[in-house]
């Protein structure tokens, strides 16, 4: 018997399945050096270990309202008012299993069948499945890398119509790690509310930037703060991506209308990652900005080096930790005996002869570039950039 034709549709997150390659190898004894799914390569703070021990010790261990404990809901509720400027009434809040639970409940919560969503490519893998799941179709505008891989408000205009229900932002963003500036989001926020379309706003690495500043688009006026959902989470910034804690603030209505669906679909997220949660968000924040710091310093070498390297590119990102790095000047070319005519085929020649894991642009909508993730150790970064210039020496003549 066949299964849903939608689901049919929906592939596997290929930074998740490149990881998974990576794990695999590594666990067969090769010499395999990963730079694929994004993911902090520090511990989680140990006083939000600690209280999670706690929570476990105090009993915390049954059932909390489904949209997660008020504590913490009032916690984000603070965090949203004191860091990004949005007033939110802890009611408006859900807490999910992971920002990419907030992201379906928002998109399943908005979407009528043939709805449009807006998103600017390179955008992040998940976003195109997440609007097939919810039954919309996604309508995607090219960026270049010219323009800082950033959209015009032209271009944002153009793509509206009838259908158009969304747009999701994600600023910092994954993978090109462009930040959007303040004169930027207010363009953009007022031609949403022209057009009166929500904004997902996929604030997720809020916390790692490097050049500007993060400006939540809700906090600019009130029309658009009343068409935004908020997103945001733990996993990124507090190295915490296995507790699988993210969270969503909306307008009432639509807060109700997810808080209702995960209450089928989930019920609450696990009990003591959102005591862990509460500390993360109201204890010290030093351990943030060392991580910080780190990223900041491996994202310029990395830049550097590879700009070094001759046949690659890339631009210095301003957040996140990823690094597009430009192959188009690679392609029609012959490396181990096989012809470079995509990202998906370096990806795999790299893999295969360097023993390096990257993630090719073609499921970002970006087919020049591989994704490297600099949430690794100097000592890999530098490792797996000595194997692509070893690698590139090897061209067939
Ligand atoms: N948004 C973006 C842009 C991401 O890169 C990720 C990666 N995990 C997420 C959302 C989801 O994060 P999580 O589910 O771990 O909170
Ligand atoms: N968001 C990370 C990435 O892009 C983690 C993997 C995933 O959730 O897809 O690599």
């Amino acid at each position: 018997m066949n299964i849903s034709q939608k689901i049919q549709s929906v592939s596997a997150s290929p930074t998740l399945a490149i990881d998974a390659k990576y794990k695999e190898m590594k666990a067969q004894g090769v010499d395999v050096v990963g730079f694929g799914a994004g993911e902090p390569d520090f511990e989680t703070p140990q006083n939000i270990k600690d209280a999670a021990i706690k929570a476990i010790n105090d009993g915390l261990t049954r059932y909390t309202p489904a949209s997660g404990t008020l504590d913490l809901r009032k916690a984000v509720a603070e965090k949203f008012k004191n860091e990004n400027g949005l007033c939110y009434e802890p009611t408006q809040i859900i807490i999910s299993n992971g920002a990419k639970h907030s992201l379906v409940n928002a998109l399943m919560a908005l979407l009528n069948p043939g709805e449009e969503v807006i998103i600017p490519a390179p955008f992040w893998v998940s976003y195109i499945e997440m609007i097939k799941i919810a039954d919309g179709v996604p309508h995607i505008i090219e960026t270049s890398e010219e323009n800082n891989f950033k959209f015009t408000p032209n271009q944002l205009e153009e793509a509206i119509n009838e259908k158009t229900k969304a747009l999701i932002l994600n600023s910092p963003s994954n993978p090109t790690g462009m930040v959007y500036t303040k004169e930027e989001l207010e363009e953009i926020a007022n031609i949403c509310v022209k057009h009166d379309i929500y904004v997902i706003s996929d604030e997720i690495y809020e916390k790692l930037i490097y050049e500007g500043e993060h400006i939540s688009i809700g906090s600019l006026n009130d029309e658009i703060m009343k068409r935004t959902i908020t997103i945001n989470g733990v996993s990124k910034s507090y190295a915490m991506t296995g507790w699988r804690i993210g969270f969503a603030a909306a307008p009432a209505h639509i807060a109700k209308a997810m808080a209702n669906l995960q209450s089928h679909a989930a019920s609450n997220p696990n009990s003591i990652a959102q005591a862990a949660t509460i500390e993360a968000l109201k204890g010290p924040q030093d351990e943030v900005e060392k991580m910080r710091l780190v990223f900041a310093q491996r994202r310029i070498n990395m830049c550097k080096r590879i700009n070094s390297i001759d046949g690659v590119s890339c631009k210095e990102p301003q957040g996140a930790f990823y690094i597009m790095m430009n192959i188009t000047k690679l392609f029609g070319r012959s490396f181990y005996g096989q012809v470079i005519d995509s990202s998906d085929k370096f990806a795999e020649v790299f893999l295969e002869n360097a023993k390096v894991a990257v993630v090719p642009g073609s499921g970002f909508g970006a087919d020049g570039y591989v994704r490297w993730s600099y949430a690794t150790s100097e000592e890999n970064i530098n490792e797996g950039l000595n194997r692509l210039e070893e690698f590139l020496k090897h061209e067939d003549k």
